[in-house]
């Protein structure tokens, strides 16, 4: 049974390392562990000393927002060596540590793997030349647990590595202010993006910041590449903006295996095309700043499950890479872990890149392709078929619906089809009021948010109906695409089942889900949440700043309707010590028991306690009650303030997360709704990111899957997620103050 464990982060940093290093502390503490933290990675685990301290729970305090890692890290060239390796052992076994939690790159996690296999021998030495307390307390075995931290995304089994989703963030809000700055001269930009080997970064970067070209180490360029990139900056230019991007992995190389330098691409384009090119290298912004919420929870999620998977250790000792596989915690050995990371260079070496891709896994092969496809498309030169396909954006607005509309027209307009944007979702199509889209414009929306044809929250009726059959008639539409929430759904639902009184709307639909509140079936994520949790998180790091010399507690209220997605989302990613969910509502006990353990965290020397409400929580224990309940109860230990987030969570621009996600669903969007046409069938489907990507369901099948009356869907995976938050927000369990 592991009763000591040892904590590190490596290699370069990446942001959200801190809530992985807080996650592993918090939860063995928890679970009764003695934890020591090893400063500035193998280089701390070789010096020992002062280098390797016991954490407590409050060392791990207040680090969640913080970028780059608070042990700090290193490369160390002693630890490569077998000298050094030996010492690292000893320092270890001086402390009785029997399992190593590393959280870092590829190289950070052959160093673990190595440093696991070599322990019996190291151990056999040490017992021969080591001083007595090294043997006393020298474990049999040493657990390895590999934690992927890296912002590259370059590891084999894991989808994201921690630091990746941040740094994309830094990336695709680079190209937008460079989008506005390239589009005022009229200039094209070469932006290289991080990422070593993997093209990872570009690539998405590419997708999410809407860029003309991009050229990564995995793609097998041909020889006339420069050719090809040139054709396609100039032909953007004619059908659209004279402005471009162009994204470059650090690591992209010509056929030849020589590095494409972005000087010698803007030489290209400058003296091909006679255009005004700049080049921005983005370099190391991408790894700083606050970890987003993804990375945050990622990190977190991660961290926990390491411990359990400690506790859980046999006699076999582990050594393992823990990762987020579609969207669960999966184990992979340690060894396959490094050499498939690794065997990607080799093959991109050896020109082997249909291999190199096969190991980035599915998604990037399939992002490449849809990056190639966008890049490609253009308004199709003959019309397919007389009428038109009808896109709406239903409900509340979602950041993402601009991405999602743009792609989902611009992918049928290069087939062939006609568009028409509907204004103010339903309203429009009852009353008539449509928007052409035109191409240049489309391309502009990728980035903007809000809802560029507007929403309206409307339920169509009997009449309603009619009115809308009628438009449809006169306007030709044969098809429709419907971005929005629960409302959007509903309405949907509403036009289908009266397709048999009115043939007209026996219209083939596809639904696209895209609303902050996450509530929607056959999904895991709506188009829209990531943005919101983000500006949550982001509040609430902003509130934690005004703590000041008060102790205050704040009770935040937060949107979801009746999804406690962003409630509990932004409790995990924040660390606020209590997330009331309309999942479980709010009981009298319950809040009885919050101002107990409210007036305790003071006691025990917290000076901000925050509590997450969502907005649909309780009927009756509102925000303001909940807030009052904790002043009246607080015998001047503290002050309580509310704070009710409202509209900012809706607002800004798509985070690169569910600007890809409305990539994929505009992109799918598209794709169905032309099979639908094509095959002549005049039903309706809903689109999912659910395990294997984007899928298609028939929206029946979807419909079932959503309770109405709770108004969300039967099955919620971030339910799961719900003791995880519980127990890293406390104050310390230590701590017992009467
Ligand atoms: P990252 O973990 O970000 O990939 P590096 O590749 O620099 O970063 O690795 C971090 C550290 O891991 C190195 O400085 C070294 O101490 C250790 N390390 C890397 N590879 C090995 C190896 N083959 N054997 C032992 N230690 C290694």
């Amino acid at each position: 049974m592991v009763r000591t464990v040892a904590v590190m982060t490596s290699g370069g940093d990446a942001p959200g390392m801190n809530a992985g290093v807080r996650a592993v502390v918090r939860r063995a503490l928890d679970c009764g562990l003695e934890v020591y933290g090893i400063h500035n990675g193998y280089e701390g685990l070789v010096s020992g000393g002062d280098a390797i301290r016991p954490l407590g729970w409050n060392d791990v305090g207040g680090i969640l927002p913080r970028g780059g890692t608070f042990l700090g890290t290193a490369r160390s060239e002693r630890f490569r060596t077998v000298e050094g390796r030996r010492k690292a052992v000893e320092n270890l076994c001086r402390r009785g540590v029997q399992a190593l939690v590393v959280i870092g790159g590829d190289g950070s996690l052959m160093g673990a793997r190595v440093l696991a296999e070599e322990w019996v021998t190291h151990c056999a030495e040490l017992r021969r030349q080591a001083s007595e307390d090294v043997c006393a307390r020298m474990p049999d075995r040493l657990h390895v647990v590999g934690l992927p931290g890296s912002i590259d995304n370059d590891l084999y089994g894991t989808d994201m590595s921690i630091g990746a989703d941040t740094a994309l963030n830094h990336i695709v809000h680079a190209i937008d202010d460079l989008t506005s700055t390239a589009a005022s001269h009229q200039r094209t930009f070469i932006v290289e993006t991080m990422g070593r080997h993997c093209g990872y970064l570009a690539l998405m970067g590419a997708l999410g910041g809407g860029a003309s070209w991009v050229l990564v180490p995995e793609e097998e360029l041909d020889l006339r590449w420069h050719q090809k990139m040139s054709r396609a900056i100039e032909r953007a230019r004619a059908i659209g903006r004279p402005h471009q991007m162009v994204v470059v992995a650090e690591g992209a190389r010509h056929p030849d295996g020589l590095p494409i330098r972005t000087e010698e691409l803007k030489k290209i384009l400058a003296e091909r095309l006679g255009i005004d090119v700049r080049v921005t290298v983005l370099g190391h912004v991408q790894r700083g700043g606050p970890p987003s919420a993804f990375d945050r929870i990622l990190a977190t999620r991660l961290g926990v499950a390491a411990v359990d998977l400690l506790l859980s250790a046999s006699e076999e000792p582990l050594c393992h890479m823990l990762g987020l596989q579609k969207n669960r915690v999966t184990a992979t050995p340690l060894s396959e872990v490094v050499e498939k990371s690794r065997a990607v260079g080799s093959h991109i070496d050896q020109g082997n890149y249909r291999e190199a891709q096969k190991l980035r896994g599915e998604s990037f092969a399939r992002t490449l392709e849809l990056v190639k496809t966008l890049t490609r498309i253009e308004p199709a030169s003959s019309p397919k078929g007389d009428g038109c396909v009808a896109i709406l954006t239903g409900g509340a607005d979602a950041p993402g619906m601009n991405t999602a509309v743009s792609i989902a027209a611009r992918c049928l307009l290069n087939e062939g089809y006609a568009v028409v944007g509907v204004r103010d979702a339903f309203r429009g199509l009852i009353a008539g009021d449509f928007q052409e889209l035109e191409w240049n414009e489309l391309t502009s929306w990728v980035n903007r948010p809000g809802s560029e044809l507007g929403t309206a929250r409307h339920d169509v009726n009997g009449r309603d109906l009619e009115r809308m059959a009628q438009n449809i008639r006169e306007r030709n539409i044969r098809g429709l695409i419907a971005i929005g929430g629960l409302g959007t759904y509903l309405n949907a639902a509403r036009l289908a089942a009266a397709a048999e009184s009115l043939p007209e709307l026996a219209l083939p639909m596809v639904l696209v889900p895209a609303t902050i509140d996450n509530n929607l079936p056959c999904t895991e994520f709506t188009i829209g949440c990531d943005t919101a949790l983000n500006n949550i998180v982001q509040a609430i790091d902003k509130i934690r700043h005004t703590a000041g010399a008060n102790r205050r507690a704040f009770v935040v209220e937060v949107m979801g309707r009746q999804s406690g997605f962003l409630a509990l989302a932004g409790a995990l990613a924040s660390g606020a010590e209590k997330a009331y969910l309309p999942e479980k509502g709010i009981c009298l006990a319950e809040l009885n028991r919050d101002v107990a353990a409210l007036q305790e965290s003071f006691r025990c020397g917290k000076r901000m306690v925050i509590f997450l409400r969502n907005e649909n929580a309780s009927r009756h224990y509102t925000t303001d009650f909940i807030a009052r309940l904790l002043e009246e109860e607080s015998r001047g230990l503290y002050q309580v303030r509310t704070a009710i987030l409202g509209h900012l969570q809706r607002g800004g621009a798509p985070t690169a997360f569910d600007r890809i996600l409305a990539c994929r669903m505009g992109s799918a969007a598209a794709r169905e709704m032309s099979l639908l046409l094509e095959q002549g069938r005049a039903e309706a489907v809903a689109l999912g990111l659910r395990g294997r990507g984007v899928e298609a369901v028939p929206f029946r099948e979807a419909l079932e899957e959503m309770d109405l009356e709770t108004g969300r869907p039967r099955g919620q995976w971030f339910l799961e997620l719900t003791s995880v938050a519980e127990i890293l927000a406390r104050h310390a369990p230590s701590c017992t103050v009467e």
